[in-house]
């Protein structure tokens, strides 16, 4: 299924990755220059098993008689040896580690160090991490451990892929080298162009998976065995915070699937996602390469999941997306943080952070649905968050939630305006004007706006009726626009058209096909019988 219904996180780890190639040019001048610019190499080699297990061993080397360096070592997920195979160090010190920015890493320490060359110097470091990529065969993600040194510097990257790997220069950022095969491994070599990298790989592998089922009461995840402890941690989390969500949402869950997932390249920024077809809510996936994150990171985004299946359940359609994700975005932080898992801390800040830009203006969200994802979806994610945090803050918190679905009941509520109804008897108070400051407009278009999304929806299911269904949907989303900047009168005109296409999509699509063919029969008949 199309996944409709994204979670965007952090994008600093997707804008780490993507690295500025630099030009053929460059590329030869730095080779003639790297001799004398440099003081010394740092090498990278990452060796990867079946189950993502990864040997790291980085080396410098360096010709010159004393020197200083530095280069990041991990700080608390893996234990590292260091060995000093040539010359000797006069001082060395392990200190906190820094971005460029000023950002403090969270698993890396900076190993700053002074050496003398005899007649060269070189140092070995090595360690083992555990999910240095990610499997879920047959898709594999690897991503390197954070790759920062001294700028005097240069450095190589060499990853070794088990032999059943299938990977494309495509598929590797920064762009490799050379793809190379080496003792029934595959070699990827990357000569870095900066002294900071990530190396991603998107990769298959034809090596079948062992594929596992964690059941617990209404929980069960679908997962590779090797992540079995991930499973457990997550029905864990959720049966912590299931007891809590109830009382809010006023009902009780069924039934929860989860599945693992091992990113691709375009959803690297995806933290998890739960489709919804129109008229069912699928299972959560979750983006496994966020378990290597700070605490509360990974929880947040899978509470966030699980926070859809309760307000679908209590009755909230996920066509009024801002509530959905506001809610989602909103609960899921605070209630990760009350565990004191400051994880969720940078989702917080980035939607603030986001949010400050908007100036308050949040009323673009109001016609946000689950067949849309606006290239700056960041933006919609933190107006949701705002216009939540702010009506519970405002309203008595928690209990105004638990008063808003005692109210609603179970009842299905599908468009803004119904909703306020419910949220003015809640809050004992008119809450239209605040929606209004927020740059809400509630003069009725809820019900243009709700038959644009049905036919939306059922458009999805004749995606074949070309090229009506293409052109129904272009009508539908020109409306949505339309009603979007406050053009209503033609924003109903245009979603009509739209709506009476859809209808009749099959229909026009039989008819023209029909005819065409018939056309086509009766000249090939004449040509016949000339
Ligand atoms: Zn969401």
């Amino acid at each position: 299924m199309k996944k409709l219904w994204k979670n965007n996180t952090i994008l600093t780890i997707l804008l780490t990755v993507i690295f500025i190639s630099i030009t053929a040019q460059a590329t030869q001048a730095y080779d003639k220059l790297s001799i004398s610019q440099y003081n010394g190499s740092y090498t990278y080699i990452c060796d990867v098993d079946y189950d993502g297990v990864t040997k790291v061993i980085i080396t410098y080397e360096s010709y010159i008689t004393s020197g200083k360096s530095w280069f990041l070592v991990p700080k608390n997920f893996t234990k590292y040896t260091l060995t000093i195979v040539s010359g000797s160090i006069t001082h060395e010190e392990v200190k906190r580690a820094y971005t460029s920015e000023g950002e403090e890493f969270t698993f890396y320490d900076n190993f700053t160090f002074t050496y003398i060359g005899n007649p060269n110097f070189q140092l070995k470091l090595n360690y083992t991490m555990d999910n240095g990529a990610l499997i879920v065969e047959p898709q594999c993600f690897f991503y390197s451990p954070q790759i920062y040194f001294n700028p005097s510097d240069t450095g190589i990257a060499y990853i070794y892929l088990p032999g059943e790997s299938k990977v494309s220069g495509g598929n590797i950022q920064p762009p490799p080298t050379s793809i190379t095969s080496e003792g029934g491994k595959q070699k990827i070599t990357i000569k870095l162009q900066t002294n900071s990298a990530r190396i991603a790989i998107e990769y298959t592998t034809s090596k079948p998976g062992n594929f596992k089922t964690y059941k617990e009461g209404i929980f069960e995840v679908t997962t590779p065995e090797r992540y079995m402890g991930i499973a457990e941690n997550i029905i864990k989390t959720y049966k912590t915070f299931y007891n809590n969500l109830t009382k809010i949402f006023n009902v009780n869950l069924t039934s929860v699937k989860v599945v693992f997932f091992a990113p691709r390249m375009v959803d690297l920024g995806t933290g998890g996602y739960t489709p919804f077809n129109g008229t069912h809510l699928g299972n959560i996936y979750l983006n496994l390469l966020y378990t290597r994150t700070a605490q509360g990171f990974w929880e947040q985004i899978a509470i966030h999941e699980l926070i859809h299946h309760f307000a679908w359940a209590a009755g909230i359609s996920p066509n009024i997306l801002w509530l959905h994700e506001g809610l989602a975005e909103y609960l899921s932080i605070n209630l990760t943080l009350s565990m004191g898992w400051i994880g969720a801390s940078s989702r917080m800040q980035t939607l603030e952070e986001v949010a400050k830009q908007l100036n308050g203006n949040y009323g673009f969200v109001q016609w946000w649905n689950p067949m849309q994802t606006p290239s700056n979806v960041l933006d919609y994610y933190a107006a949701s968050y705002m216009i939540v945090k702010t009506i519970v803050e405002e309203n008595g918190g928690i209990s105004f939630l638990q008063k808003l679905f005692r109210e609603i009941n179970g009842e299905t509520i599908s468009d803004t305006d119904t909703l306020i109804h419910y949220m003015n008897m809640a809050a004992g108070r008119d809450l239209t004007l605040k929606f209004i400051s927020f740059g809400f407009k509630l003069t009725g278009e809820s019900e243009i706006y709700r038959m644009i999304v049905e036919a939306k929806y059922a458009l999805m299911k004749k995606s074949w009726a070309q090229p009506f269904a293409f052109i129904a949907n272009w009508l539908l989303n020109t409306s949505i626009n339309m009603l979007s900047s406050g053009n209503t009168m033609l924003a109903t005109v245009i979603g009509w058209m739209g709506i009476f296409i859809s209808m009749l999509a099959v229909t026009l699509t039989v008819a023209l096909w029909g005819g065409i063919l018939m056309l086509l029969t009766r000249r090939m008949r004449d040509e016949d019988e000339l």
